[in-house]
């Protein structure tokens, strides 16, 4: 059998730990057989970032700008214990902060469903999709902590240099205070990229935020997201036969539960940070998330939502056997692939992304599947395999679709 043709590199991010030994398992087992892959190689574990003094995360990214289409392993971010242990120069920044704020764009994740995992709300039929808005609000925030007696005040010196002050608090007692912001510019590329991505999917979006207490800036991002639905995307969405509407948050947190799924819930920063986590255990596990970063201008970077899985890595590294889940990892690389075949229009490829999906999830409701899995899964005849069996009952199974 010939492989499968690429015409344009994907830019490859190698990372870290267990999923770096999954990452190269996934490789040899799964893609090289098959397709002759193109890849611009990227190393950005963690000790080429530090290497590098983290040149190599600003390399990838400005790579993917240039090619549209990035795959990236779970990676590191250092805290204070990964110092020694690696040796750093400095405790170097998240590498997916890094990217985001490079690419200025929403990632969206969404769980993958398999039969005999049933989400622990039972009516989510349908995948619930988060699209997290990537820049600003508290991740790019400036705290201090306030004594008591001091008067604190947000100011702002204008183009001509006059200032206008707004009081925040005095203190009579020790406290804090935080500054955060964000841009019209950001926040009417979020709104872009998530209507772009509803009418992709054909699904409703939902967005919400608190603005009936923030009345400026949660109500900046409700008027962006209207002005720009209006405008540009009003009469696409009736001719899809979708949906847009704007709910305040407590609201869309009680329909959601109620729901059956199958919409995109679009939050902001820290709302999406905070609710992916929540929907990705609801549906039953982290490894079974897909997350795909869109900037405004159509790059894609795709990327589990877990980890490292350090604990296994640490197994693996002391000849233990590991029963590491692969799934987010391996939909990262087809999503990516099957991305890249339809911006070169190489319809082989997206078929190959389809397939390797379809295998995997046969895979696990033919009741093959890694133990994290294993413990939720309601089937009856259920079998845990290591981290390595698991690819290679895929690759049976799509050996069979080929
Ligand atoms: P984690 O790697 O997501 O793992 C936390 C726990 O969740 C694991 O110990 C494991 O539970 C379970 N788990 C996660 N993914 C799994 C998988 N694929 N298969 C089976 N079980 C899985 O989070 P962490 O241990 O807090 O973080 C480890 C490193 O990852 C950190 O250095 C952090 O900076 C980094 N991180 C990177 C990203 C990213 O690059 N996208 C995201 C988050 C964290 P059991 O041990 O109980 O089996
Ligand atoms: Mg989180």
């Amino acid at each position: 059998m010939s492989k499968i043709q690429m015409k344009t590199p994907l830019v490859e991010m190698d990372g870290d730990e267990m999923t770096r030994i999954i990452w190269k398992m996934i490789k040899d087992i799964l893609i090289e057989p098959y397709v002759d892959l193109k890849t611009e190689y990227y190393d950005l574990g963690l000790e080429h970032r530090n290497a590098t003094d983290d040149q190599v995360t600003i390399d990838s990214a400005n790579a993917t700008k240039k090619y549209g289409v990035a795959v990236k392993c779970a990676t590191i971010t250092p805290n204070a214990a990964r110092m020694p242990e690696y040796n750093l120069k400095q405790m170097w920044k998240s590498p997916n902060g890094t990217i985001r704020a490079m690419l200025d764009g929403t990632v969206f994740r969404s769980p993958i469903l398999v039969k005999g995992i049933t989400p622990y709300i039972p009516t989510w039929t349908k995948p619930i999709t988060i699209a997290r808005h990537a820049y600003g609000d508290v991740y790019k925030n400036t705290e201090m902590r306030v004594k008591g007696g001091s008067k604190a005040e947000l100011c702002v010196t204008n183009p001509d240099g006059t200032e206008e002050r707004s009081l925040i608090h005095d203190f009579k007692g020790d406290g804090v205070i935080q500054g955060m912001h964000n841009l019209d510019g950001s926040i009417s590329s979020f709104a872009r990229a998530c209507f772009n991505y509803a009418l992709d999917l054909k699904q409703d979006i939902w967005f919400a935020t608190k603005d009936t207490i923030s009345k400026k800036y949660d109500h900046r991002f409700k008027d962006i997201f209207q002005e720009i639905f209006d405008k540009e995307y009003k009469d696409k969405f009736e001719e899809a036969g979708i949906e847009y509407f704007y709910t305040l948050i407590d609201d869309a947190v009680a329909r959601v539960v109620r729901s059956n799924g199958g919409y995109i819930w679009a939050c902001k920063n820290y709302d999406g940070d905070v609710m992916s986590d929540m929907i990705a255990t609801a549906f039953g596990s982290l490894a079974m998330m897909t997350s795909v970063l869109v900037s405004p201008d159509g790059i894609y970077e795709y990327e589990a939502a877990h980890g490292t899985v350090q604990r296994h890595y640490y197994k693996h590294l002391k000849g233990e056997e590991t029963s590491t889940n692969s799934v987010a990892t391996l939909f990262a690389w087809t999503g990516a692939l099957r991305k890249r075949g339809e911006l070169d229009n190489t319809p082989d490829l997206c078929e190959f992304a389809d397939k390797l999906e379809k295998a995997t999830i046969a895979t696990i409701e033919d009741g093959v599947m890694t133990g994290d899995l294993y413990l939720i899964s309601k089937l009856d005849n259920k079998k845990k395999v290591n981290t390595q069996e698991f690819l290679e009952e895929v690759d049976s199974r799509l050996k069979a679709m080929l």
